[in-house]
């Protein structure tokens, strides 16, 4: 029988960055346990990589005030890249009461301390972009130090740090069971045996609730599919653009390498494990890039390089971080809505701490735990993309 101080479920970016943030707290025996062969293959490998603060909710602004300077310094602090691009994100109003949703924000964002964050006027943003259709812009917020980041180098560079400074990676490791005694959590079964641990940690994005009932826990996260659609190259737009968001329809669109990457949420979609790209998508993606950039309309997309992955979705799109109320030393790193790459370096920290201290000064613990749902204490986040 092996043992570890904490067990962590899942070597993905939030796994990792928590491996992290244990390890470098001192914390000198953390075993992650990965079931596929890789790093990568769950939802951040699939992710497209954006990091913004521009959020509606102080919770979701404020694990954004701590992941965003992070990343900004990320290479400094571990030594190994996560490809941080401060291009901004720039949301366009389409219609005075998004306006009146971005100026709220906004007052909020400036409050808690975020600087680079600004109104913008239909005309400035005209002018920054005439490529876009503008007639119905009214107005939008941008805000120079959102960007993205490379999710896959981040996770890699987390968990690089993590087992150059004493933590332990099993990849090809199931965890199939989760052992409970009179004391809480006592350790965990593995397709490579047991291991004999007090402090578990769920990190196994959309499979969490699956892991949550291995120990007995209820788990609101479900799994989302999302699709993206690169674009071949394509240089009639700027590269330097920010992540451009059309309120109209949720449509928005990144440069990537040298072309651009398409996203939009399909109000059709319903929970699932489904992660085949659907074809049909392609032409409703399409028809709103061109609506919104005319440019696009000779955009070319080969179908074969799109893709898609799973958002772990929890009904008030918040995360679920801290302690499972019933089950002592069963830790959750749960449910980011579309926000795990973003806030995984807020969570390695917040998990770290309540783990090692108990309490966490990042945000208020209670806010994102379990029990506020049982509790009716939800905190809607309406800034999802
Ligand atoms: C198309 C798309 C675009 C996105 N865009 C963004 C974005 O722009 N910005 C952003 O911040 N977020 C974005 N996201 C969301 C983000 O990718 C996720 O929130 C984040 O990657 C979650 O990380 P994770 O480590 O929790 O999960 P994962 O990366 O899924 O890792 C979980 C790991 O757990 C492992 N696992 C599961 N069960 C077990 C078990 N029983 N035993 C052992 N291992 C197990 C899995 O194999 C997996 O590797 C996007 C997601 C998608 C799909």
């Amino acid at each position: 029988m092996q043992a570890a101080e904490v067990v962590i479920i899942g070597g993905g970016i939030v796994g990792s960055s928590i491996a992290y943030h244990l390890t470098a707290a001192g914390c000198k025996d953390v075993l992650v346990i990965e079931r596929e062969t890789a790093q990568g293959k769950g939802s951040t490998g699939k992710s497209m990589g954006g990091v913004r603060a521009q959020f509606s909710t102080p919770v979701s602004i404020q694990m954004s005030l701590y992941s965003i300077p992070f990343y900004a310094s990320f290479d400094e602090r571990l030594g190994y890249p996560a490809g941080y691009r401060p291009q901004g994100y720039l949301f366009c109003a389409t219609h005075e009461k998004h306006l009146a949703y971005l100026r709220a924000n906004y007052e909020k964002q400036v409050a808690m301390g975020l600087k680079d964050v600004r109104l913008v006027a239909a005309d400035e943003i005209r002018g920054m972009f005439p490529q876009l259709r503008s007639d119905d812009i009214v107005g939008g917020s941008f805000c120079s130090t959102d960007g993205f980041v490379d999710p896959y180098s981040a996770m890699v560079g987390f968990m690089s740090w993590a087992t150059d400074h004493g933590a332990r990676l099993w990849k090809n490791a199931q965890v199939s069971g989760i052992r409970r005694d009179g004391g809480g959590i006592c350790g965990v079964e593995t397709t490579r045996g047991g291991v004999s641990t007090r402090r578990v940690v769920n990190a196994a994005g959309p499979w969490a609730a699956e892991v949550a009932k291995l120990a007995g826990v209820d788990l609101p996260v479900q799994p989302l599919r999302r699709m993206l659609v690169p674009t071949e190259p394509f240089d009639q737009f700027p590269h330097t653009a920010p992540m451009i968001i059309d309120m109209s329809n949720g449509f928005h669109f990144r440069p990537e390498s040298l072309g651009f990457l398409l996203a939009w949420n399909d109000p059709e979609e319903t929970p699932g494990f489904k992660t085949d790209f659907e074809p049909a998508f392609i032409e409703k993606i399409l028809t709103r890039a061109a609506n919104r950039v005319p440019m696009f309309e000779s955009l070319a997309v080969n179908p074969k390089r799109a893709w898609a992955g799973l958002y772990e979705m929890t009904p008030d799109h918040h995360p679920i971080l801290g302690q499972a109320p019933t089950v002592p030393g069963f830790f959750l790193a749960n449910g980011f809505s579309g926000h795990g790459v973003m806030h995984a370096p807020a969570t390695g920290k917040i998990l770290s701490d309540l783990i090692l201290t108990g309490t966490c000064n990042l945000v208020d613990p209670g806010l994102l735990g379990l029990s506020r749902f049982a509790e009716g204490r939800l905190i809607e986040e309406t800034a999802v993309l």
